[in-house]
């Protein structure tokens, strides 16, 4: 195995075992892609907590997420990918190409 880091190993086992597994991923609203601001936002929540991720259309930026964990942990840590963003991108199949930049 490769060394990765643990903090992106800890990060994507959370976002399968618990957010894919336990969260609800709802889009709440998709701009057209010829918009210059092209950003598909989607509702991730669980029972008692919910969190809003942004994801650019047109791979412009990393995506964003209202959880504190996002504003927590430096781009350096984490390159702007929480567990809700990492869940979003593993569930919708029209930004899953952009987890590319999580493992790169
Ligand atoms: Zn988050």
């Amino acid at each position: 195995m490769p060394n990765r880091p643990k903090w992106l190993e800890d990060r994507m086992r959370r976002a399968v075992r618990q957010v894919l597994k336990t969260y609800k991923i709802e889009a709440v609203s998709r701009t057209p892609v010829a918009q210059t601001t092209g950003i598909a936002t989607y509702s991730v929540h669980s029972g008692r907590k919910a969190y809003e991720v942004g994801v650019s259309d047109a791979w412009q930026h990393a995506p964003t997420c209202t959880c504190p964990d996002m504003k927590r942990v430096g781009d350096d840590q984490c390159r702007g990918f929480c567990k809700h963003a990492i869940a979003v991108l593993l569930h919708e199949s029209d930004h899953r190409h952009q987890l590319i930049d999580l493992l790169f």
